[in-house]
């Protein structure tokens, strides 16, 4: 029997700190994995290492606010002085196409592709602790005591969002956080595709 495959518009998120690119990496790295990864676009200055449209696509503040007025942007947020989004044109023509489209983005900005896409399947990427969360937000910047104290502040009010989910996975370890994924993917789709 031939079912109708259509398109998912997969969006992962969670709180700051929590592992959302570490994992997105390790998906995009497997061989069975073919989700089409939305690359964002964003002010913020490239680390090392990192291409303009391969990472993201790197544009300028002007650019960005340009961008926004002519509706080029599925969302945005502002996120630690710096504004990222999603370019709606490459998830609407990838999704005609039946494929999955894959958005690893902040929690204001998982909000708002709810309302533009209620169909989309929502994962949410939790710590195994606050903890450990705050263990990670320590070891992975030079912050000072208030910022990460900041942070977690913000990290509570955005776990508080998971309810919007419709699947939480704790990210305790990468890999048996990306066989989560992968398997939450093919149960949507056998509950989604009909002849
Ligand atoms: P980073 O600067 O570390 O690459 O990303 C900072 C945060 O921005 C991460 O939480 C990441 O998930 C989020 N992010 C990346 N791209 C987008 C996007 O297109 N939209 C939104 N709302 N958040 C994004």
């Amino acid at each position: 029997m031939q079912l109708k495959k259509k398109g998912l518009l997969i969006v992962l998120s969670g709180p700051s700190g929590v592992g959302k690119g570490t994992v997105r990496k390790a998906l995009f790295a497997q061989k069975d994995v073919n989700f089409q990864y939305s690359i964002s676009v964003t002010t913020r200055t490239p680390r090392e290492g990192e291409k303009d449209g391969v990472d993201y696509f790197f544009k300028t503040r002007e650019q960005f606010e340009q961008m926004i007025k002519e509706n080029k942007l599925l969302e945005w947020a502002e996120y630690v002085g710096n504004y990222y989004g999603t370019p709606v044109e490459y998830v609407e023509k990838t999704l005609a196409e039946g494929k999955d489209v894959f958005l690893e983005i902040e929690v204001q900005g998982a909000l708002q592709v709810k309302k533009a896409f209620p169909d989309g399947l929502f994962i949410f990427l939790l710590p195994p602790s606050l903890e450990e969360l705050k263990n990670r937000i320590v070891t992975r910047g030079t912050e000072s005591a208030d910022l990460i104290n900041n942070r977690m502040k913000k990290a509570k009010e955005e776990i508080d969002m998971m309810d919007y989910y419709d699947y939480v996975v704790v990210n305790d370890e990468v890999n048996l956080a990306c066989e989560k994924i992968k398997a939450i993917v093919t149960a949507e789709h056998c509950r989604r595709e009909r002849v």
